[in-house]
């Protein structure tokens, strides 16, 4: 038997033994899926090879990075680029996953942030450790509060023309006025309520 298959066999006699099963989810999963955030075929995949030729990115992650001049054109990547995930379905790595443990009793740990595990799995079993694309925040943070990202990214697309979005499309927090952002790790990155429950759920 080849030692692949033979690998296959062992993780499937140990799934079948195990009492309980936590997951670690990381980005070779989506890469697997054909969804690349790290290199140039993702940029084609996802659509954006516009963005690719005017700006010289050599992935969507050099996208989301990238120091924009202003707000309008920045929001115009950020939305194009969140409304290829929220538009793709759960893909088949992830189902096949669900179909091999979703008998057990399993914990889902992610730092994906592409929406693809709240697809698959319900949220009693997942830990979003580094966010998800499909909520914005208040970048101060002002607020404990998840924003639902798919209204706004729609709003901003409606009225996008080139490069930009609309200035008064671009995602304000409506307590304090200042920006909304991804909930997406970074330096302002809303541990709140939801975050800890998910934790919690892990720990
Ligand atoms: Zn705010």
């Amino acid at each position: 038997m080849p030692s692949l298959e033979r690998e296959a066999y062992r993780l499937r006699s140990l799934i079948d033994d195990a009492d309980a099963i936590i997951v670690g989810i990381g980005s070779g999963m989506s890469s697997a899926a054909g969804f690349n955030h790290y290199n140039r075929a993702g940029m084609a995949r996802a659509g954006m090879t516009d963005w690719q030729q005017a700006f010289g990115f050599k992935s969507l992650f050099d996208g989301f990075y990238h120091l924009y001049p202003s707000l309008e054109q920045r929001w115009a990547y950020y939305a194009r680029y969140i409304d290829f995930m929220l538009r793709e379905l759960a893909s088949q790595p992830y189902l096949d996953l669900r179909s091999l443990i979703g008998h057990k009793d399993y914990f889902i740990l992610s730092t994906n942030v592409d929406t693809q595990v709240e697809k698959t799995f319900p949220d009693e079993r997942t830990c979003n450790y580094q966010g998800s694309f499909a909520h914005l925040q208040c970048k101060q943070p002002c607020c404990d509060e998840l924003f639902d990202a798919s209204p706004y990214v729609e709003r901003m697309l409606a009225g996008m023309a080139g490069f930009e979005v609309l200035s008064e499309d671009i995602p304000r927090c409506p307590h304090c006025g200042w920006q909304l952002v991804p909930w997406v790790r970074d330096d302002t990155f809303l541990q709140g309520a939801a975050w800890r429950e998910s934790l919690g759920r892990y720990e």
